[in-house]
């Protein structure tokens, strides 16, 4: 995949408000009011910004926390991290590989087999639901 690159005018147009305000200006959404953060569906959740593919449901866990965690990245490389020194706290990033755009951050108590908990926004994500049998 190539590298997105918008401008952030161009960002503000391709997403909603709530959307661009986690995305581009790495706000975090209210605990428990995410549309994924009690999904189980099966699918492939992908970047809302860019749509590059980030984490299987089958990573996803209970984590308590009311944001959707999940325990590994489909691929390593797709979730970028940086340190996060903000609201008096250090913290992992999770940035998207692709687009650079804001994802939640990584903490180092998730279950096995990574002991990771991927905390990302509902807003940040698209879920890519598996296919399902045609009705007919
Ligand atoms: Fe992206």
């Amino acid at each position: 995949m190539s590298k997105v690159v918008h401008s952030e005018d161009e960002w503000r147009r391709l997403l909603t408000p709530e959307q661009y305000a986690v995305l581009r200006e790495k706000g975090t959404e209210r605990a428990f009011t995410g549309k994924y953060h009690d999904s189980h569906e099966k699918g492939v959740y992908a970047c809302a910004a860019c749509g590059q593919e980030l984490f299987a449901s089958d990573t996803k866990y209970e984590s308590g926390s009311g944001w959707p965690s999940f325990y590994q990245a489909i691929d390593r490389d797709r979730v970028a991290t940086e340190v996060d020194r903000s609201h008096g706290m250090t913290r992992v990033e999770a940035l998207c590989s692709n687009c650079d755009s804001h994802l939640g951050h990584v903490f180092p108590d998730g279950p096995q087999p990574t002991g990771l908990r991927f905390c990302m926004n509902s807003a940040s994500l698209e879920l890519k639901p598996a296919n399902k049998p045609d009705k007919k």
